[in-house]
């Protein structure tokens, strides 16, 4: 299977709003939806947009993460592929939650955005058939970055406040000060 180049803002192609699909089912379409999977898979994202492969067509493939049992582990064929051509966000809830994304189109950062909690979707799916979605939480929250793909918009557009963007390395060293922080201030209380 052929992986495609995932473009950067480098490249203004990310920049365009991308057109409808007009014909789902044509075999171009279909072979460029087959290689958007196993790309999206190769780079372990949750998450691409046609645009991100320099395609400007209405198109994102998503697998949502994993659930996990009690455990920790795993549940087996818990993950969701989806395809989903032409979406609209037909409703959205008035309550945001905040969380920290990133973008295989901006590698190494991360930075902190609100979204909806709450979304209904409306698209077609890989045979042309109509997908009614209800999403909540992180389904919800990657279904909004990807369909903002599709108009140009990147999460970094969207952060809370400038700063809240971090390179990984910056992040994971953030993360390590307040767990020690946390365990001498446990320390203290002992
Ligand atoms: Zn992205």
């Amino acid at each position: 299977m052929t992986l495609l180049e995932i473009i950067t803002p480098a490249n203004p192609a990310l920049r365009h709003k991308a057109n409808p699909v007009e014909r789902v089912k044509e075999p171009q379409l279909q072979q460029l939806i087959d290689q958007m999977i196993a790309t999206m898979r190769h780079a372990h994202g949750v998450g691409l947009a046609a645009p991100q492969v320099a395609q400007p067509l209405r198109l994102v493939v998503i697998e949502t993460p994993a659930e996990v049992d009690d455990d920790g582990e795993e549940i087996p064929d818990s993950r969701k592929l989806y395809t989903v051509i032409n979406p609209q966000i037909t409703w959205a809830s008035r309550k945001m939650v905040l969380g920290i994304e990133g973008c295989l189109s901006i590698p190494g950062y991360l930075g902190e955005v609100a979204r909806h909690q709450a979304i209904k979707v409306e698209a077609l799916d890989r045979m042309g058939r109509k997908l009614s979605l209800s999403l909540k939480g992180w389904d919800a929250r990657i279904f909004q970055h990807e369909i903002d793909h599709l108009d140009g918009i990147l999460y970094t557009d969207r952060l809370t406040a400038p700063e809240n963007f971090w390179s990984e390395e910056e992040l994971r060293k953030q993360e390590e000060e307040e767990e020690k922080r946390e365990q001498e201030s446990k320390g203290e209380r002992e």
